[in-house]
């Protein structure tokens, strides 16, 4: 079944709240979009966005890469020839993961329609619903408050609350927080490479001290600082999970190895997809390190593809995929259902979202 056709579109979606962490505010979604048609005439759709302090790509260079290096590269080839095909894309150009995995899932989306299967089952198949977390943006502590208990109303029983800005302030946030949710909700602390190495391990103790029972902290140091990470994991009793210092299997493998961190958090806009991934998260569990699936600011078209890798593959035991519960807007009709914190994967084939023809230009 021949590869078509590859095109791009752009969506733009606001969001409820600004999103904000200790790297950046953003107010909407604005991503690129993907369609590959196969000679069956069935489409397949991915998205990316473009994070640009994270991966370092924008939405000019995601386009440029998927119209100029990564189209040519495979439109042509025979899709069933899976392997073939993704070795391909991977090989078209360095860098530049958000376009290799916008064009990755749409590959799998058509794969899947192609064989009338939901990627999820066709992955592996290990859960059909599972809980993701939602994100408390990082602001002031009555704020963060409100939010925390705004969400926990919503069914939320597992906050991913964002620190790092303000490093002095960072344990009276958090426990603020703790008082007023209660014990049974769990707090994930994500502080976005805000910390030093020493100041992190001071914030982390003092978390401690101040019972504030984070079931880990992700990213506590800058992504380049390997061994400030290690030097974090090694004197603190909470789990650390890395996340902006893992991008491909290779990267996770040092992690694991070295023991610089005790989880990893698997984003398909920094492995360059979902076949990268499904190696990345093969090799944790050879070595019983946990994953979580997470997402940068996405919309439900590349959210579902990281749904669908999660309920694929049990080494997934948390996930952090709140993109589409954070826009303000109706998702796009078809595939995994996000409803609240439970996301509840489907039969339909592919990823099996619809988007709209007014995204393609
Ligand atoms: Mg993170």
């Amino acid at each position: 079944m021949r590869i078509e056709h590859i095109d791009i579109g752009e969506i733009s979606l606001p969001l409820a709240h600004p999103f904000k962490t200790a790297l950046r505010t953003v107010e909407h979604v604005n991503d690129i979009v993907v369609r590959v048609r196969g000679e069956n005439g069935l489409e397949g759709y991915g998205e990316a966005p473009a994070t640009a302090v994270i991966t370092g790509e924008t939405k000019g260079s995601i386009a440029c890469a998927v119209r100029d290096f990564i189209a040519p590269a495979i439109t042509g080839m025979d899709l069933m020839d899976l392997d073939a095909v993704m070795d391909k894309l991977q090989r078209s150009m360095v860098h530049n993961t958000s376009a290799k995995a916008a064009v990755d899932m749409a590959l799998l989306d058509l794969w899947g329609k192609t064989l009338n299967a939901p990627l999820w089952r066709l992955l592996g198949g290990a859960k059909r619903e599972f809980e993701t977390d939602i994100t408390i943006s990082v602001n002031g502590v009555d704020e963060m408050v409100r939010d925390s208990l705004e969400a926990v109303d919503r069914g939320f029983s597992i906050l991913k609350v964002k620190v790092g800005k303000d490093p002095a302030a960072d344990v009276e946030r958090l426990a603020a927080i703790r008082q007023a949710v209660g014990p049974s909700v769990a707090l994930r602390v994500d502080a976005n490479q805000g910390w030093t190495p020493r100041e992190a391990v001071r914030i982390i103790s003092a978390m401690e001290d101040a019972a504030v029972g984070a079931e880990l902290v992700e990213q506590p140091v800058p992504a380049t600082d390997f061994d400030g990470m290690k030097y974090v994991t090694s004197r603190v009793n909470t789990p650390i999970l890395a996340d902006e210092s893992v991008f491909s299997p290779a990267d996770a493998a040092r992690v694991i190895t070295e023991h610089a961190a005790d989880y990893i958090n698997i984003k398909l806009m920094k492995t360059g997809g979902i076949w990268p991934a499904l190696r990345l998260g093969a090799m944790a569990e050879s070595f019983g390190v946990q994953c979580m699936i997470g997402c940068m600011l996405e919309s439900q078209i590349s959210v579902a593809a990281a749904a669908h890798l999660a309920a694929a593959r049990g080494v997934i035991t948390m996930a952090d995929l709140d993109g589409p519960s954070l826009c303000a807007c109706e998702p796009f009709p078809g595939g995994p259902e996000f409803r609240g914190p439970v996301i509840a994967m489907t039969e339909s084939p592919g990823i099996g979202v619809r988007v709209p023809a007014d995204c393609w230009a």
